[in-house]
């Protein structure tokens, strides 16, 4: 089975900036109730997407206070223990990254292995891609951050 997901973030001065669970020196970071790392929340919606369990917006509300300031890492181990519970496992992880500044290239290593250890899946089978969007749109004006992931799932 095959999962999709996409999340954005508004960028702004002073905040953190944290891409799959990896934090990025940066000038300007996400504002979110969580950490706002989109890297981990379009991972999330990609798995739950694979198991038509809906989106993290169902599964953790950001009107809940249990998940204020929550590093998403944590949100990422509960959903992969939904994918074991109902007996599949994470084949590969595809995602990319669409961000202005900083270059991710420096980062790109730690973030797969930071993400695939979330998975509980080789780093061979995590990809961590990364582009500019030309300084085109919101995202080019380094007003926010888009992630999108795809992700496959097999019966185990
Ligand atoms: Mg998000």
């Amino acid at each position: 089975m095959v999962g999709f997901g996409y999340d954005v973030h508004r960028l702004a001065e002073g905040e953190r900036l944290v891409l799959g669970g990896v934090e990025i020196a940066s000038e300007k970071g996400t504002i979110a109730h969580s950490d706002g790392d989109v890297l981990l929340h379009a991972l999330c919606d990609a798995l739950l997407g694979a198991l038509g369990l809906g989106d993290i917006g169902e599964h953790f509300p950001d009107t809940d206070p249990a998940y204020r300031g929550i590093a998403s890492g944590r949100l990422v181990e509960r959903v992969v223990a939904m994918v074991q519970e109902r007996g599949y496992r994470i084949v590969n992880v595809d995602a990319t990254v669409v961000l202005q500044r900083p270059r991710l290239q420096p980062y790109k290593e730690a973030i797969r292995r930071s993400v695939a250890q979330l998975c509980g899946i080789p780093p061979e089978r995590v990809s961590v891609k990364a582009t500019t969007p030309e300084r085109l749109g919101f995202v080019g004006r380094e007003e926010g951050i888009q992630a999108f992931c795809v992700c496959e799932l097999q019966p185990r």
